[in-house]
């Protein structure tokens, strides 16, 4: 690859991936990094990453990233990042009503934890409803039938602390940031016509303005499809839910150090923030998209305010949840409810990988399919990686760039993907304003 150390690199996004990439790039040499962002603060709303927190969890049913998880947990507990990572254990389960296919999953997971030789050690099993209560003696609901197992290698990170943290590292390092609609908000990427074929010249932002880059790097998350038609149905928006709970300062005080508690058929929830007193709860499920009829793609809406609520049916399954674990809470209002849009594939590898045909000018790094946050400390490296290695090709073949899937309609892959239960449902079937795509 051609880019020079002293070379403008443009990277479209400050959410988790641009970020670290950012952060990664000056810590390498590269003196020219620009980070444009939409959101005129960091954290950004738009992020996938603003909120409380996220799993850190190193069980995945694929080794790959498992061994990558582990790379990241390492580098969570570095000086930079140990601030927002709080290894509390990872208490999974299912509860007696769950169907098959969440004990299967669970099980998998169970097997990928005690065949590793690192993470064994942490690994206990909860057969029974006694051992739910010994592992995590604050859940006292009914816990009907919940069995599964409690792994301390895992917890959690504080992600929207995170991604504020590592932007002031990379201010601090010499990044440019370029915030807010006017200047931050990047309407297309400008293409040129070269000798060999065409190539990105670099950006133009929603106030007219062309910014030239040799490198541009697409980290937009969700909304990655707006930018780089290219990808097609490859990548698909599609969101959670997130809800959360007020406590007082006694209950957020008798909750601290709980473990992740995730039930895989009904969802999970965090120890509750200390600062706002607010614990987050997420329901499982196969999601939201908001599909366009003549494209065949999703894409995330382009306001907060069309995904600022909490479907009913997410409200009943978290209202269940909270039951079964924390009964004095299950009648309690949720408050901050929101979708949470990030950027899915159908084999739930990231992408990062330069756009075909573009003279090794643009890089997608996207494709986070909502497990990526636990990578954050490393993610950078992901690019770098590739940029360092020989050849104009990513390394790591399953982040290849892949050819997008012909239109048939069955771009949501919700319940194809193992570890989630349910198919995608449409925004617009649920919305209580219709999304504007
Ligand atoms: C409900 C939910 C729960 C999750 N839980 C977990 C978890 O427990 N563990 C885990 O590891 N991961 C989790 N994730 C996934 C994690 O949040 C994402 O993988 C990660 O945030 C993806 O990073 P990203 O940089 O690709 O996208 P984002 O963090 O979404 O950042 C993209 C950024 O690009 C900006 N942008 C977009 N378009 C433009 C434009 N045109 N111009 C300028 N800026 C633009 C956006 O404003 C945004 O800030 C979860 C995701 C969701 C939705």
């Amino acid at each position: 690859m051609g880019v020079s150390k002293t070379d403008q690199i443009i990277i479209v996004g400050g959410g988790a991936f641009g970020l670290s990439t950012a952060l990664q790039l000056v810590q390498k040499g590269y003196s020219n990094v620009a980070v444009y962002e939409k959101d005129d603060h960091i954290p950004p709303r738009f992020s996938a990453a603003n909120d409380l927190n996220k799993i850190v969890r190193a069980e995945y049913e694929d080794q790959f990233y498992t061994d990558l998880t582990i790379r990241a947990i390492k580098a969570w507990k570095t000086p930079l990042f140990a601030p927002y990572f709080h290894q509390v254990g990872f208490l999974h389960c299912v509860s007696g009503a769950a169907p098959q296919q969440a004990t299967d999953t669970l099980n998998r997971f169970r097997a990928s934890a005690e065949r590793d030789a690192q993470i064994k050690p942490h690994v206990v099993p909860l057969d029974n409803i006694e051992d739910v209560r010994q592992a995590c003696w604050q859940l006292d609901g009914p816990l009907s039938g919940w069995n599964g197992y409690f792994n301390r290698f895992d917890g959690y990170a504080h992600s929207g602390a995170a991604l504020a943290g590592v932007y002031r590292a990379a201010q601090a390092a010499g990044v440019r940031f370029l915030l807010g609609e006017k200047n931050g908000a990047v309407d297309e990427l400008v293409y040129v016509s070269t000798a060999t074929g065409k190539k990105c010249a670099g950006i133009r932002t929603r106030n007219g303005r062309f910014h030239p880059a040799s490198l541009v790097i697409v980290a937009a998350g969700a909304a990655v499809g707006r930018l780089v038609p290219q990808l097609g149905q490859t990548v698909v928006a599609k969101s959670w839910s997130v809800a959360h709970v007020r406590l007082t300062d006694e209950e957020t005080s008798a909750l601290r150090g709980i473990p992740v508690t995730y039930a895989r058929d009904l969802g999970f929830f965090f120890e509750p923030d200390p600062k706002t007193n607010l614990l987050k709860m997420c329901p499982m499920g196969g999601g939201y998209i908001n599909t366009d009829t003549k494209t065949g793609v999703s894409h995330s809406p382009s306001t907060l305010k069309e995904s600022a609520f909490l479907p009913e049916e997410d409200e009943k399954q978290l209202r269940q949840l909270l039951r079964q674990t924390l009964p004095s809470l299950a009648d309690r209002p949720f408050v901050e409810k929101s979708l949470c849009w990030f950027a899915d594939t159908n084999d739930s590898d990231f992408i990062v990988d330069y756009i075909p045909n573009m003279s090794d000018s643009v890089i997608v790094m996207s494709g986070d399919s909502g497990h990526a946050f636990k990578m954050f400390p490393i993610a950078g490296t992901f690019l770098t990686d590739m940029l360092e290695a020989p050849g104009s090709q990513q390394p790591i073949a399953r982040w290849r760039w892949k050819q997008s899937p012909s239109n048939d309609g069955k771009g949501d892959w919700g319940g194809d993907v193992s570890w989630r239960l349910g198919s995608s449902k449409e925004l617009s079937s649920i919305s209580p304003t219709k999304a504007k795509l």
